[in-house]
């Protein structure tokens, strides 16, 4: 059994040149970072569309479910749990603080001694079993992720996992 820190890794960095060109379709000019801070300032975001970033999330299943819920210009392609063993693939909890290790081990010990099928043994295990989620949003739907979950309204989980998304991505916008 592990505990672990959720996560958020990026396996494709979007293609902005795609957005300049949408850009130079509407304005007859080139694209620039300037412009993009511009479009983003007067509203003109649909253009944000023609970009999207794909990147893989550990996270609790809890976080998971939450992330889900965003669904305009959102792909998710998720670990699972009807198919997934946990009995070969092993245990993988994330880190919550008042949540004992006492505790997820007796979770994996009714989960190993369920006779049914995974499927149905996958009830016994908590909101904060790991999962993997692998993701795409358009540059669009990211930048309203980031502004719904990097707020402090947000739960911790998801918050860290935007923010950490969010320097990501302003250091890719930098290069
Ligand atoms: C702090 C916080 C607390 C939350 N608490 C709860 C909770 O207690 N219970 C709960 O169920 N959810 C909760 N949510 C989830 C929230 O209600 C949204 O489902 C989630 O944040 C996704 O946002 P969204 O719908 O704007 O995103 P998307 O689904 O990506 O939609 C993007 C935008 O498209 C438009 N849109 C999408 N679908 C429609 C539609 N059917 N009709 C009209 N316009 C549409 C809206 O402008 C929307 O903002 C919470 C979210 C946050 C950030």
């Amino acid at each position: 059994m592990k505990i672990i820190e959720p996560s958020v890794v990026v396996t494709r960095w979007p293609d902005m040149s795609t957005i300049e060109e949408a850009v130079r379709v509407c304005y007859r000019s080139e694209g620039n970072k300037r412009l993009y801070n511009q479009l983003i300032k007067s509203g003109h975001t649909s253009v944000l569309e023609h970009a999207s970033i794909s990147f893989l999330v550990t996270c609790s299943r809890a976080c998971s479910h939450q992330l889900v819920r965003h669904r305009i210009g959102c792909s998710y392609s998720q670990e699972s749990q009807r198919y997934c063993n946990y009995e070969n693939k092993g245990f993988e909890f994330i880190r919550y603080e008042g949540i004992n290790e006492e505790y997820l081990e007796g979770v994996v010990w009714e989960y190993l001694s369920y006779s049914g099928k995974v499927e149905d043994k996958r009830m016994i295990l908590p909101n904060c079993t790991a999962t993997r989620i692998f993701v795409t949003m358009n540059i669009r739907a990211l930048l309203w992720f980031f502004e719904l979950r990097c707020s402090s309204k947000a739960q911790g989980e998801i918050r860290k996992l935007a923010i950490d998304l969010k320097g990501q991505y302003e250091r890719f916008l930098d290069d």
